[in-house]
């Protein structure tokens, strides 16, 4: 994993990622929230890594980056794995599960 940290912030992420409900369409859960009991909904960016620091314009492409991130409230600090599938260089969709400061996969939160 390389290091992306400089100049990444937490705005590049959406507030929202989609999970679907069927026919009842997408529903969208707030992904800028602790993922422990606290809910508190600051969070500061502590280091982001990906492995693939560039996107290459020709097929398909899949890139992880994990944002490492600190609750303000509660002081654990968790993971947002985002996978994202490009193709020729653009952005198809980004799958984002969330580890916990172990390590340990929590699972797929949510698709933007
Ligand atoms: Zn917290």
């Amino acid at each position: 994993m390389n290091d992306a940290s400089d100049s990444r912030t937490l705005d590049e992420l959406p507030d929202r990622v989609f999970v679907a409900l069927g026919r009842r369409g997408m529903e969208g859960i707030p992904l800028k929230e602790c993922t422990y009991e606290c809910d508190s909904v600051e969070l500061t960016l502590l280091s982001v890594s990906t492995n693939s620091p560039d996107i290459s314009k020709k097929g398909k492409e899949e890139i992880t980056e994990d944002w490492i991130v600190q609750c303000e409230k509660c002081g654990r600090s968790f993971t947002f794995r985002c996978k994202s599938r490009y193709f020729d260089g653009e952005r198809m969709d980004t799958m984002v599960n969330i580890l916990d400061d172990e390590g340990k996969d929590l699972g797929w939160l949510g698709s933007y």
